[in-house]
C-alpha cells in the first residue's frame, strides 16, 4: 500500500486512484520566459522519483507538464529582447526539454502548451461567466471567490473582507489575501498579444491555464497534482475554484502533493544576489547522477538548501556506491552465503516499505547504506558468493529504476581504472621493498576511503565505512 501526503488536509492518506490502476498526474510545468534553474530541477528531479517508482509499483501513470508560454513575465522578456512571445517561448522550451533530458527525467506523455488552448480557455471562462462564478469589467473577467464556499479549502487562505471586487489584476499577489482573481485580461496596449474572445481582444489569466488543460488531456477529475510549496496559493487555491466551480465535482485532484523549494546557500535564488543557477551551469560542475543522488538522498517535501559542501558529499557517496556496484559486477570469489542474501531481501523490505511511506527516501537510503556496510564486510570475509553478488546486483537495479544515478557498466570507469592502477603499482613497489613509497600510495588510497589488505592471496581493497 503507498500512502502519500495531501496537502488538502494535510495527511497521509493511502493513494487509491480513481480507475484501477491507471493514475493521471499533472505536475505544473514552466514559464519558459528564461532558461531552467536548479529549482526547477529540483521539483522535476523529485517527482521524476516519484513518477517512476509509482509506475514500478504497478500503476499505468498518465503524466502531463504544462508549458506557460503566455505570462505577463514573458511579455516583458520578450520585449526587453525585440523578440516575439512565442519565439521566446520557442528558444526556452528547447532549452528545457534538453535540460529534463540531461537529468535523465523521463519525458512527461503530453506538453500542453496554453497558447495551443485558447479557444478552450475561452469556452471555459464563458462557462463559468454563464453559471455565475465569473463577472465581466474594464479590464478583463474575473472569478468570484465569493461565489465559491470551498475558497482556501486547500491553503486555509481566505478573503479577510468578503467583498466581491477586490481584486488582482497583475500576477503579482498579496500571500494573505485571497482576492477575485483574474480569468481573462482585455488587452491594454496594440503591442501586447492577443486573441479575440466574447470579451473583446486580450489573453487568458495565469490560473486558468491549468483547469483547462488538465481536465483537456486527463479529465475533469484527476489523481495527482503536483508543483513546489510556492504552488499552493494562489495558484493551485484559484484551479480548485476554477474547476470544480466548472464542473460541479469534487475533488477536482484527488492528492495535491507539493515538493519543498531548493535555496542556494540558505538564501531564495535571485538574480539580484547573484546566487541564481541555472541548469547547464550546474551541469557542468557536477554531473547529473550527482543531482540526481543529491535530490534523493532527501525527501520530496523537505526544504533543501544546494550548497557546495553538500554536493560535494553526495559526490563522495555516489562514487562509494560505483565502487561497489564494480566491485560485484566483477565479483567472483568466496562461498556463497544464505545470510547475504538475507541482507539484501532485509533491504529490499526495507526501501520498499521507505518508499511506500510517503517516498521517504532518507529511510530508504539509512538500509542501502547498512547493506553496503554488511555486504562489503561479507566480500572482505569471503562469505559471498557469486550468486550473492547478482542478488545484490539485481535489487540495485530495482532501486536504480527511480534514482537513475547507479552504473552498471561492465567495463572499469576511469575511477577503479586508476584505482587498480595504483594497486598494482603498490604491488611492484613492495616486490621490490620499496616500503616508503608503497606506503606513500596506501596513505593516498586510504584518503580517498579505499582500504589495502595485503592477504597471503594478493591485495585485496574495501571500501572505508563511515
Ligand atoms: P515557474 O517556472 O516559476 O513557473 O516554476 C515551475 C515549477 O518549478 C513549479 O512547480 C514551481 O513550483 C517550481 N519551482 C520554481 N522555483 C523553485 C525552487 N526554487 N525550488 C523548487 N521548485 C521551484
Ligand atoms: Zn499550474
Amino acid at each position: 500500500m503507498v500512502k502519500v501526503y495531501n496537502t488538502l488536509g494535510r495527511e497521509k492518506q493511502e493513494l487509491k486512484p480513481l480507475h484501477g490502476k491507471n493514475l493521471s498526474m499533472y505536475v505544473c510545468g514552466p514559464t519558459v520566459y528564461g532558461p531552467g534553474h536548479i529549482g526547477h530541477a529540483r521539483t522535476y528531479v523529485a517527482f521524476d522519483i516519484i513518477r517512476r517508482y509509482l509506475e514500478s509499483r504497478g500503476f499505468n501513470v498518465k503524466f502531463v507538464v504544462n508549458l506557460t508560454d503566455i505570462h505577463d513575465d514573458m511579455i516583458k522578456k520578450a520585449n526587453e529582447q525585440g523578440i516575439t512571445i512565442f519565439e521566446l517561448a520557442d528558444k526556452n522550451i528547447a532549452l528545457f526539454f534538453k535540460d529534463m533530458d540531461s537529468l535523465g527525467i523521463k519525458k512527461a506523455d503530453v506538453y500542453p502548451r496554453v497558447t495551443e488552448h485558447i479557444g478552450a480557455i475561452i469556452d471555459f471562462v464563458k462557462e463559468l461567466q454563464d453559471k455565475g462564478f465569473a463577472y465581466e469589467t474594464d479590464d478583463g473577467v474575473y472569478f468570484d471567490i465569493s461565489k465559491f464556499p470551498g475558497y482556501g479549502k486547500l491553503s486555509g487562505i481566505k478573503a479577510k473582507e468578503q467583498k466581491t471586487g477586490t481584486r488582482v489584476e497583475t500576477d503579482k499577489y498579496d500571500k494573505e489575501n485571497a482576492k477575485d482573481f483574474a480569468l481573462w485580461k482585455k488587452q491594454k496596449q496594440e503591442n501586447e498579444p492577443a486573441w479575440d474572445s466574447p470579451w473583446g481582444k486580450g489573453r487568458p489569466g495565469w490560473h486558468i491555464e491549468c483547469s483547462v488543460m488538465s481536465s483537456k488531456h486527463l479529465g475533469e477529475q484527476i489523481d495527482i497534482h503536483g508543483g513546489a510549496v510556492d504552488l499552493i496559493f494562489p495558484h493551485h487555491e484559484n484551479e480548485i475554484a476554477q474547476s470544480e466551480a466548472r464542473s460541479g465535482k469534487e475533488p477536482f485532484v484527488k492528492y495535491w502533493i507539493h515538493s519543498g523549494f531548493l535555496n542556494v546557500d540558505g538564501q531564495k535564488m535571485s538574480k539580484s544576489l547573484g546566487n541564481f543557477i541555472q541548469i547547464p551551469d550546474l551541469l557542468k560542475k557536477y554531473d547529473a547522477r550527482t543531482f540526481r543522488f543529491f535530490v534523493a538522498g532527501l525527501h520530496y517535501r523537505s526544504r533543501i538548501d544546494f550548497t557546495e559542501k553538500a554536493m560535494e558529499k553526495a559526490k563522495n557517496t555516489l562514487k562509494k556506491w560505483d565502487l561497489f556496484i564494480e566491485r560485484l559486477l566483477g565479483w567472483k570469489d568466496g562461498d556463497e552465503s544464505k545470510e547475504a542474501d538475507a541482507v539484501v531481501e532485509k533491504t529490499r523490505e526495507e526501501v520498499n516499505a521507505a518508499l511506500d511511506d510517503d517516498f521517504m527516501l532518507p529511510n530508504a537510503w539509512a538500509a542501502l547504506q547498512k547493506m553496503q556496510t554488511e555486504l562489503n564486510k561479507s566480500m572482505g570475509e569471503e562469505t559471498f558468493g557469486k550468486e550473492n553478488g547478482e542478488h545484490a546486483l539485481d535489487f540495485l537495479k530495482q532501486v536504480n529504476k527511480f534514482l537513475q544515478a547507479f552504473k552498471f557498466e561492465q567495463e572499469k570507469s576511469e575511477l577503479s581504472k586508476e584505482l587498480l592502477g595504483l594497486i598494482k603499482k603498490r604491488e611492484e613497489l613492495r616486490a621490490e621493498k620499496k616500503w616508503e613509497e608503497s606506503d606513500k600510495i596506501r596513505d593516498e588510497l586510504a584518503a580517498q576511503g579505499v582500504l589495502i589488505d595485503d592477504t597471503p592471496n594478493g591485495t585485496k581493497w574495501h571500501l572505508q565505512q563511515k
